[in-house]
């Protein structure tokens, strides 16, 4: 190293030392960025990293950089190998799509560097409008509060300790849960996040009751009743009732106008696991399914997925602004806030979460709602339960293929079927044809087990599927079955 790049170095601290080669490599980079997005629909749909490209990642750690033309480099050869969900025939597990828009969102929030944990400042206002408009979207009361945070995990986290200070009084947040019995309801088709919740909370994931559920994978409200006046008898503490709208399994909503309605009965803090279905709000086929989220205490859902926010962003939202606070809040002096100056703004989103330091998820979220609407969003989530729907029926009118349950929402769950196989052999087939799709790139569904039997399941919550692509799918499973059992 020279001496005069020292010297550079030192007086312009770790921006560039040539902001014109800076500018001219983020703009070949950009243009890189938005090939990539404008070319979604070619090539395979999953591309794993070469053998010979994971050296490159793989190095010492650097005690001198190797330069931004280098890095410069490297980022653009990543771009080909995402998991594959901004293809239009990704269908694994529940991924979001992302948005060309959404780059140009990231951009500035990363040029603004904001901290959203408190404070008067700009980014603050855009998390508030967000907030508002998700208030309006799920019908909660103006008063409702909420916070955007990395995903459904999270939100439930924070939720689910509101319900449970609530329940205990609020003692719990000096002395802990100590042998408290509190004890929760779920269906068995609830995400697994639900019970590492009531784990990380301190209540143990045996406390979470995981009730079973009807021929429509929605809970069994009777088995719900019984077991909470079980639980009652026996001395516990049942505190609060979580329902799903949009299993992971197989798309199922709880009826929840009745789940309302025993949480009121009963005094529960009723929670809703929207993380992919709540947005069914912004579809006239699906909002009727959804009746009663709108009476739930806490409703934690993603942005990520089926509003197409590049990854991560979801949100959490509460009904009672007090309690919620009341869970988090907690402001040594040195973060006191002021009715002037920087320091304003209050209360501040630290109060409403685990996190101090935030990032600006809110701007990618408000680009989202801006830019497209609300109408266009739901015009999506319709278009894809439309497409789960026909793929259904092409599996019904097949005499070699079986619908593994009914289309509830946006996934189809459904396995080839071969004659001479006994049911474990269907289900080695049914993997085997997962596994060759995705290797083959053609598309990317995955697989689950419904009644104990593997099941291929296609997810749609993607804007670049179009109806050929359903039909593609179709005709490379049964290509694919037919080719292993030739
Ligand atoms: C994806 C999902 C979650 C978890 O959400 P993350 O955003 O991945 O943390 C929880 N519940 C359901 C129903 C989901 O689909």
């Amino acid at each position: 190293m020279t001496a005069k790049s020292d010297r550079s170095k030192a007086r312009g601290g770790l921006d560039p030392e040539n902001w014109e080669n800076f500018r001219a490599r983020a703009h070949a980079l950009l243009d890189a960025a938005i090939d990539r997005m404008q070319g979604a629909e070619q090539g395979p749909v999953w591309t794993p990293l070469p053998e010979e490209d994971k050296c490159h990642y793989d190095i010492p750690l650097p005690r001198d950089g190797m330069g931004s033309d280098a890095v410069a480099r490297q980022l653009e050869q990543l771009l080909p190998y995402g998991v594959g969900n901004t293809h239009p025939r990704f269908f694994g597990w529940v991924h979001g799509t992302g948005t060309p828009g959404n780059m140009l969102a990231e951009i500035v929030a990363s040029a603004m560097n904001a901290n959203l944990g408190g404070r008067d400042h700009g980014a603050i206002y855009v998390e508030k409008q967000v907030l508002a408009w998700v208030r309006d979207m799920f019908g909660f009361p103006d008063g409702a509060s909420g916070l955007i945070v990395s995903g459904t995990s999270i939100a439930t986290i924070v939720a689910l300790k509101a319900a449970r200070d609530r329940a205990l009084a609020w003692t719990s947040r000096a002395n802990g849960v100590g042998g408290a019995n509190l004890v929760g309801y779920t269906s068995d088709q609830t995400h697994s996040c639900v019970a590492r919740a009531f784990d990380i909370l301190g209540l143990g994931s045996g406390a979470l009751r995981k009730l079973p559920t009807n021929t429509s994978f929605q809970i069994d409200l009777n088995a719900l009743c019984a077991q909470i006046a079980e639980d009652r008898a026996a001395g516990l503490q049942p505190f609060v009732l979580i329902g799903t709208a949009g299993a992971v399994n197989m798309g199922a909503i709880d009826d929840l106008s009745a789940l309302a309605d025993i949480a009121r009965d009963e005094q529960l803090w009723l929670h809703v696991d929207g993380a992919f279905g709540a947005l069914g709000v912004l579809s006239d086929r699906v909002r009727p399914k959804l009746s009663g989220l709108e009476r739930a205490d806490s409703l934690a859902f993603d942005f990520h997925k089926w509003m197409h926010v590049t990854y991560d962003a979801g949100c959490v939202l509460i009904r009672d602004e007090a309690d919620h606070r009341r869970a988090f809040s907690e402001r040594p002096d040195y973060l006191k806030g002021a009715t002037r100056g920087l320091a304003a703004g209050n209360p501040w989103p630290v109060e409403y979460g685990p996190e101090l330091s935030r990032g600006f998820r809110a701007l990618k979220v408000w680009t989202q709602i801006a830019e497209h609407g609300t109408d266009r969003l739901g015009a999506m989530v319709d278009r894809n339960c439309a497409q789960a729907a026909a793929l259904g029926q092409m599996v019904e009118s097949a005499a070699d293929m079986e619908l593994m349950a009914p289309v509830a929402l946006n996934i189809c769950c459904f396995r080839a079927v071969r004659s001479g196989l006994d049911e474990t052999g269907l289900d080695a087939l049914n993997e085997e044809i997962v596994i060759r799709l995705q290797e083959q790139g053609i598309a990317a569904p995955s697989m689950t087990k419904l009644h104990g039997r593997t099941a291929i399941r296609v997810n749609i919550t993607n804007h670049r599927t179009r109806d050929e692509d359903i039909e593609i799918l179709f005709s490379a499973v049964r290509r694919i079955a037919d080719e292993i059992t030739a």
